[in-house]
């Protein structure tokens, strides 16, 4: 039986871990299928206050992890798979252990949706990024191409255009889901173009491990042609990774994991911190400032808690 289970490995999680672990309650951090979370597959990370120089995303994790060993906390490589928060303790399951909990934090984030191209995921922080706010700043006076038609990828064109030279949305249909004003904006910017009915099919140049160009192919006319850019942004959405949770705990229409009063979720004992329950944000500091949240109220909860 555990005071705290904390699920996932990203900056949400091992803040979690290092806040529990130094309030003595001996945190079991369940890592889930990717240890780090989606900065252990980014290159360069520039806005994480305390690197001037910037710092490698898997060192940064690494790092992180290393800080919530030195407390006591302790690493499960597993996923967990389903859980049962009807009652108390909680529990976990994975592929072959069931684990007790008298506190649950959930902080699993989401996985930017991908294209799904051997050679887009080759590149992914080569060029290749699903994060603009992180990476547009590298691509200053670069032409940029934003793939996705719904709000995602009107904000990123948008934003990119502070640093680009030109961003070229390429759409798979001849409108946009987006919102209207998202939209307007997006046609008002002199920076931004278009290009409907098309699809990227891959993306160059694997070899020298950089963006120079995609191959393009139009779902109408099947006609494919090479398209030069130095960068990739895929903007097609976000799955949070709230599968195990279906049916336990709230959720909102989008999967995410519904909070309120700072991290709790709808059942008492089980918080929620990072991107998991925030499609806003999507930050590693405002998730890793969210676990600090959710460490803060699971120890409140448990001193309250009569066990
Ligand atoms: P979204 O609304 O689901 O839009 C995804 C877009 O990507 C769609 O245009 C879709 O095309 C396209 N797409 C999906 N899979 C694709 C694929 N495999 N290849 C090519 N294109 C693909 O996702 P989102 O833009 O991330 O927005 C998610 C939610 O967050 C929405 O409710 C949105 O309003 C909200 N949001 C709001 C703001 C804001 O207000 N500031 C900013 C961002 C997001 P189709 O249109 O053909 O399906």
């Amino acid at each position: 039986m555990r005071n705290v289970v904390i699920i996932g490995s990203g900056p949400a999680g091992y803040t979690a871990a290092i806040y529990t672990a130094r309030a003595n309650l001996s945190p079991l951090l369940i890592e889930g299928l990717q240890v780090g979370g989606q900065l252990s597959i980014t290159t360069e990370v520039d806005n994480f206050p305390g690197f001037p120089e910037g710092v490698m995303g898997p060192e940064l994790m690494e790092a992180m992890k290393k800080q919530a060993a030195r407390f006591g906390a302790e690493f499960l490589p597993a996923l967990v798979t389903n859980v049962d928060f009807s009652q108390r303790p909680f529990r976990l399951f994975t592929d072959d252990q069931t684990i007790e909990a008298e506190s649950v934090i959930i902080c699993c984030g989401a996985s930017a949706r991908m294209i799904g191209l051997e050679s887009e995921r080759k590149l992914v922080g080569y060029g290749v990024s699903t994060c603009a706010t992180c990476d547009g700043y590298f691509f200053r006076g670069k032409q940029i191409v934003v793939v996705g038609g719904g709000d995602s990828a009107m904000e990123e064109a948008t934003f990119l255009t502070k640093f680009a030279s030109k961003v070229t949305i390429i759409h798979r249909r001849d409108k946009l889901r987006a919102s209207k004003i998202m939209q307007d904006k997006a046609f008002k910017n002199s920076k931004i173009e278009f290009i409907w009915d098309t699809v990227v099919e891959d993306v160059q140049d694997v070899e020298s491990k950089n963006v120079t160009g995609v191959k393009l192919r139009n779902v109408k006319t099947n006609e494919v042609r090479g398209f030069k850019c130095d960068g990739l942004f895929v903007a097609i959405g976000h799955d949070p990774n709230t599968q195990a949770f279906k049916g336990q705990i709230e959720l909102d229409a989008n999967g995410y994991i519904r909070t309120h009063d700072g991290t709790k979720t709808n059942v008492p004992g089980v918080f929620a911190a990072g991107d998991v329950q925030d499609h806003v944000y999507r930050q590693a500091i405002s998730a890793a400032g969210s676990g600090c949240m959710a460490a803060i109220d699971a120890e409140r909860y448990l001193e309250t808690f009569d066990h």
